[in-house]
């Protein structure tokens, strides 16, 4: 593979360099600096809206637009999350960890028993992501039906 020459590298070319001094907080629509302030905000869950008040995000005082920063995106993503496991009264990362740990299985293991990608049970142990109201039926069953990992070894296996 041939190797680009570097362009001009210590020496701008001409003579200068033009970084533009726009305030990193700066509306990209009119240019007046936002200030942080909250709102509701909706986040898809499983395919489910869940509205969450109270997420930080920048505001525009002149025109009003307004920019959710990527680190707000995450907290937005991490209470609609939360909120999601309580109105659907879902079993927690713990619960799910403890279920596999107590069978003594491993991530790949048990995905492989319900027929899951084991980056998916990791992510649900890591609470990164959520399981669906059918998913979680299903790991109660696990939990609290004797035999029933039994079955799934005998017919998953
Ligand atoms: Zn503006």
């Amino acid at each position: 593979m041939k190797k680009k020459p570097k362009s001009s590298e210590g020496v701008a070319s001409n003579g200068k360099r033009s970084r533009p001094k726009v305030h990193e907080n700066a509306c990209h629509a009119c240019g007046t600096t936002m200030h942080p302030s909250t709102a509701v905000k909706p986040v898809q869950i499983n395919g489910e809206t869940m509205r969450v008040r109270g997420i930080p995000h920048l505001r525009c005082p002149t025109c009003g637009e307004t920019l959710t920063r990527s680190q707000d995106l995450q907290t937005l993503w991490d209470r609609g999350a939360a909120l999601y496991r309580e109105q659907h009264g879902l079993l927690d990362a713990e619960d799910i960890r403890a279920i596999r740990t107590r069978h003594r299985l491993t991530q790949a293991q048990l995905a492989k028993l319900l027929g899951l990608g084991t980056n998916t049970l990791s992510r649900w142990e890591a609470g990164r992501n959520v399981q669906t109201a059918a998913m979680d039926v299903l790991l109660r069953l696990v939990r609290d039906v004797p035999g029933s990992l039994a079955y799934l070894k005998r017919h998953r296996a």
